[in-house]
């Protein structure tokens, strides 16, 4: 919090959570949660909260929308289809304005301009999409299932691999991963000396592919050097 905190200036429109979360695959707690919204309301900060991986979470305590905990902070509530319903090529979304104080009037009208330009999804899936909502939660708790147990076999897995960290995922669908030296106060990503010709995480990404075509994004994608993110699918023949 006090990171977070310390990067709020005058240029700070607006501060973005992502939960569940991409690329970590954590869960916030509420507690966490109200921690956020406390920094925010201190600040005068609306929040933009990202939450496409909304209930894709294993975790004991459960997925908190974070509208539903009571605070005066202006949120904006990202969601869609992509994630949860396992059709990411479809690009249908939505913007939920929760506009505490009244202050949403600028974006409202930036909303509007930017939903009449060509960029929409196409008919058929906007007009599919009152009986898409209708999808009964067996279906979730099935995705969640398989996620919970592919992010367990992954896990496993990787621990045994030389030079590389497992940090278990608690949501979403990926997991970071780091060297086996991992120490969160020390900036220590994956053992380059533990392989042959690797020596930063785009080499190890690149030579994934190259020799067993296996795709996983180097960590300089989210400002995380020496961490790579792999994802985690919810791959079963249950769900196809
Ligand atoms: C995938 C994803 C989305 C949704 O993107 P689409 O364009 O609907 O596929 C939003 N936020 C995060 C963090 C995501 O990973």
């Amino acid at each position: 919090m006090e990171q977070l905190e310390s990067l709020i200036d005058e240029n700070t429109s607006a501060i973005l959570v992502n939960n569940p979360s991409n690329p970590c695959g954590s869960n916030f707690t509420e507690s966490h949660l109200k921690d956020i919204l406390a920094v925010a309301e201190r600040n005068f900060l609306p929040i933009i909260s990202d939450e496409i991986y909304g209930g894709m979470n294993w975790t004991k305590h459960p997925f908190t929308p974070l509208y539903t905990i009571p605070s005066s902070v202006p949120i904006v509530t990202i969601g869609g289809l992509a994630k949860r319903w396992l059709v990411p090529g479809w690009r249908v979304g939505w913007v939920v304005l929760h506009d505490r104080g009244a202050t949403f009037k600028e974006l409202r009208r930036g909303i509007s301009n930017l939903s009449q330009t060509q960029l929409h999804p196409n008919t058929v899936f906007q007009q599919a999409l009152p009986e898409i909502l209708k999808t009964p939660q067996v279906f979730f708790d099935g995705v969640v299932e398989v996620l919970k147990t592919n992010a367990r076999l992954l896990s496993e897995k990787l621990a045994k691999t030389p030079g590389l960290k497992v940090i278990e995922p608690q949501g979403a669908m990926y997991c970071m991963v780091p060297s086996s030296t991992y120490n969160a106060n020390e900036k220590i990503g994956l053992e380059y000396d533990k392989w042959k010709d690797i020596g930063d995480t785009f080499a190890f990404a690149q030579k994934l592919m190259d020799e067993e075509n296996v795709l996983c994004l180097p960590g300089e994608c989210f400002f995380t050097p020496g961490f790579v993110r792999i994802g985690n699918l919810p791959l079963d023949p249950r769900l196809t």
